[in-house]
């Protein structure tokens, strides 16, 4: 861990292309991927989250395929791919956006649930959290990953706490 975390303007979305979540079949660990069809525009690489999306356990075998559907009213973000908007899915935590799994990386911290879609989102909490000096990216516009993070996340206070927390999750991976 360093003493130093420089934000590169990671976004949320962008660790969304392969979530671990508790398989809904067997409770073993399960994976989200990006449908393997699917191709990535490189000049608006946020709309994977529209791609379809494939669950599969290799505990069970248990799979799943996951679609966008139709935006509906109260749905929060629209997504217009040609034909009638779709609903973007919705990044809150600590459930997976396409399925609605519980995530596998997710724990009680603080009162709180932290958690985490997948490896490399959890050395990027590590490393913010665990870090004394936090540099801003200067062109983050509404807010990176890091600049997002709920406050009693973010707090001093809880460094430690928060700590224990990912290293506990690390465990499960
Ligand atoms: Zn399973």
């Amino acid at each position: 861990m360093s003493e130093r975390f420089r934000d590169t303007g990671a976004r949320l979305w962008g660790l969304a292309r392969e979530l671990l979540v508790v398989c809904p079949h067997c409770g073993g660990r399960a994976v989200v991927l990006v449908d393997p069809g699917y191709r990535e525009c490189p000049r608006h690489p946020g709309e994977h989250l529209m791609a379809a999306r494939r669950l599969s356990c290799p505990g069970c075998g248990h799979t799943g395929t996951w679609r966008p559907r139709p935006w509906r009213k109260g749905d929060g973000d629209l997504f217009f791919g040609g034909g009638p908007p779709l609903a973007v899915p919705r990044m809150t935590g600590p459930e997976d956006p396409f399925f609605g799994l519980p995530l596998w990386l997710r724990r009680r911290c603080r009162g709180r649930i932290l958690w985490a879609y997948n490896a490399a989102h959890l050395d990027l909490l590590e490393g913010y959290v665990g870090a004394r000096l936090r540099e801003r990216h200067p062109h983050t516009g509404s807010g990176s990953l890091v600049e997002r993070l709920p406050a009693w996340i973010k707090a001093a206070g809880n460094r430690e706490e928060v700590l224990a927390a990912i290293r506990d999750l690390r465990t499960r991976l």
